[in-house]
């Protein structure tokens, strides 16, 4: 494995073993953790509009379900692979165990691109892909939810398909949901603004001001649009954001909402009147205060690491910087926000939503991102307290959180039989 282009996995391992040499891990237990408990590769044909039918591959992998029922989001993308995955399984194991809600860690991916396909042929790949699955998930077994490229749309399809075959209404089957079926008030935007609660209590502890903080995100899309609108809603200023085809900067700042407008009008946050183009590359050395990789893994590498002006670095992406550039981070003194804790607010206002769907409840917004801000302040200071206590970086600090609780109640269940 060559470091500047690590599997997912192989980075996910690397981050279990260094925690489980912290933790004195029990060797069983550390064992039980590298693997996934259960997963299930499927080939999905699917009629495409012009007659012909297209086989797409697809696996759902459950990693651990120690602290309460699987839950994960599901990705559709052209580099969709079984490694990745269970990657990002393991993570949602240890994000859940971080931020404290009763779930354990999963993850669905569909290998396919959504951008060359018809919303006709997205809706019968999601239908085909739920009932290959559908033994597998349920509300108290695996629940899924959005990753990149799935939306709430496609949590619909997946709600019904599952209900259909049930045959009766299962809301709590999926979650980030639309409204209208029973999805959450503040889930859209739950992820970018449990990163903007971890921004603002690193910021307090950095004793650095938000106001005209200057912000670069990598990613425009469900997170990285609403992280660029909180923060600009803040005070910060947001001077570059990017998306799959390049990013546009201006040091003064742009605004976030009409760059929204022009990506809805043309595609791509390219061309955005006032600003200069820069490549996805570029923008991550850019000079800032606050970086916020909001798009795919790996993008922190090695390679790059020394050139990352920041003095935060908030991780709503999963996965983005490898144990290399970790270091490198590090001794330059730049402030990590782990993954697991920095986008832990998705998942937490999930969790949210399925309570209110078993209890046949609609919270308001307010009580919503209320709930969410105690959570995610709490897991902060948890993370941060561990990290003085055990002279560890945040990421260290995070994953022996999260790992440790849930060594601990695999301990407390025991082995059957
Ligand atoms: P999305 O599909 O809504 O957006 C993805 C964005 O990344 C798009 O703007 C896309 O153009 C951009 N992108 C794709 N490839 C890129 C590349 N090579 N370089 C730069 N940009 C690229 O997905 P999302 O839901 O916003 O997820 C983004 C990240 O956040 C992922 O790592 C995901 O796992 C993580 N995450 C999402 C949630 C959630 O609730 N949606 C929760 C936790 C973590």
């Amino acid at each position: 494995m060559s470091e500047h282009k690590p599997t997912s996995l192989g980075i996910a391992l690397q981050q279990l073993g260094i925690t489980a040499e912290k933790l004195d891990l029990d060797h069983g237990i550390h064992e039980v953790l590298k693997r996934p408990k259960r997963a299930l590769i499927v080939s999905l044909p699917v009629k495409m509009d012009n007659g012909d039918i297209s086989v797409f591959m697809g696996c759902r992998v459950q990693h651990n379900d120690a602290r309460g029922p699987f839950k994960g989001g599901i990705r559709y993308h052209p580099c969709v692979t079984f490694d990745e995955v269970t990657a990002l399984a393991m993570w949602m194991t240890w994000k859940c165990a971080v931020v404290g809600i009763p779930y354990g860690g999963a993850k669905g991916g569909v290998c396919c691109n959504p951008k060359e396909m018809s919303i006709f042929e997205l809706e019968r790949l999601t239908r085909r892909y739920t009932s290959m699955i559908l033994d597998l998930i349920g509300p108290y077994r695996d629940v899924p939810a959005p990753d990149v490229y799935t939306d709430a749309q496609t949590m619909a399809w997946i709600v019904d398909t599952y209900s259909r075959v049930k045959g009766y209404s299962v809301p709590e089957s999926a979650t980030g949901k639309p409204i209208t079926i029973g999805g959450s008030e503040g889930r859209e935007e739950a992820t970018s603004r449990g990163v903007t609660f971890c921004i603002r209590e690193a910021a307090k502890r950095m004793r650095f001001k938000l106001k005209d903080a200057v912000v670069v995100i990598q990613g425009f899309g469900t997170v990285g649009w609403n992280a660029a609108k909180l923060l600009d809603e803040m005070g910060c200023r947001v001077a570059a954001v990017s998306d799959s085809k390049g990013g546009i900067y201006n040091p003064n700042g742009i605004n976030p909402v009409a760059v929204f407008k022009h990506k809805k009008k043309k595609g791509s946050v390219v061309g955005f009147d006032g600003s200069e183009g820069v490549t996805n590359e570029e923008l991550l050395e850019l000079e800032c205060d606050i970086l916020v990789p909001a798009a795919l893994e790996n993008q922190i590498t090695e390679r790059n690491a020394a050139n990352v002006k920041a003095k935060m670095l908030a991780e709503a992406a999963n996965g983005p910087t490898t144990p290399k550039a970790d270091t490198i981070l590090h001794e330059k003194g730049v402030f990590i926000i782990p993954d697991i804790l920095a986008n832990a607010g998705g998942v937490t206002v999930s969790y949210f939503e399925w309570v209110q769907n078993l209890t046949r409840e609609h919270w308001t917004v307010e009580e919503v991102n209320g709930k969410l801000e105690v959570k995610m302040v709490k897991a902060f200071k948890d993370v941060l307290d561990l990290s003085k206590k055990e002279d560890v970086d945040m990421r260290t600090a995070a994953l022996m959180l999260g790992v440790g609780r849930v060594a601990e109640a695999i301990k407390t269940l025991g082995l059957w039989p």
